[in-house]
């Protein structure tokens, strides 16, 4: 079985942007309000030459049976099921509540985090991404899902550890 990357974080933090992004085409559904639609969850993804499945969390805010899982709970399946996880924060929002339950989890869970601070459009942002050191997950790097901006450094990233 090909390695497991999952991306986590709360909804609307553009994780479905990002696996676009890793897949280089526009496959899962990006919506601007948050869980509308049940997404699929896994994709076959290749960078610089490695293979690995792609999941895509968001795909459970609606859960199968229609049940709403909670951020936490959705992050606790898919860190189980992962290799490397790439957690999501909103950098703009900066961190909240939920993300702090996220951040217990992936500590509890010891599995590799990239720690991933999007929405860093432009350079005028990168303070907002610096702030998040303080969730204490290592070096938040900064993203720009729909531009682009850091998304090779962000791979290269978690090819790292994979
Ligand atoms: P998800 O719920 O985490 O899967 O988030 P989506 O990928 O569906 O994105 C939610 C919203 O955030 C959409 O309106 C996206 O266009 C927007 N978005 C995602 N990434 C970025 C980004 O890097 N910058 C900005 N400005 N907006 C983004
Ligand atoms: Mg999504």
């Amino acid at each position: 079985p090909l390695p497991v990357v999952a991306i986590i974080g709360r909804p609307n933090v553009g994780k479905s942007t990002l696996v676009n992004r890793i897949l280089r085409r526009r496959e899962a559904v990006v919506e601007d309000t948050p869980g509308v639609t049940r997404d699929r969850v896994a994709y076959d993804a290749e960078w610089a030459g490695r293979d690995f499945t792609l999941l895509d969390t968001g795909g459970w805010e609606i859960g199968v049976e229609g049940i709403n899982l909670r951020v936490a709970e959705q992050a606790e399946v898919a860190i189980e099921m992962a290799d490397v996880v790439i957690f999501v924060v909103d950098a703009i929002v900066g961190a909240t509540d939920d993300d702090e339950s996220v951040v217990k989890l992936l500590r509890r869970s010891g599995k590799p985090v990239v720690l991933v601070a999007n929405k860093v459009d432009d350079q005028r942002f990168e303070a907002d991404a610096a702030a998040l050191w303080n969730l204490g997950l290592g070096e938040p790097m900064p993203l720009s899902a729909l531009h682009g901006r850091g998304s090779g450094d962000v791979l290269d990233a978690v090819l790292d550890v994979l």
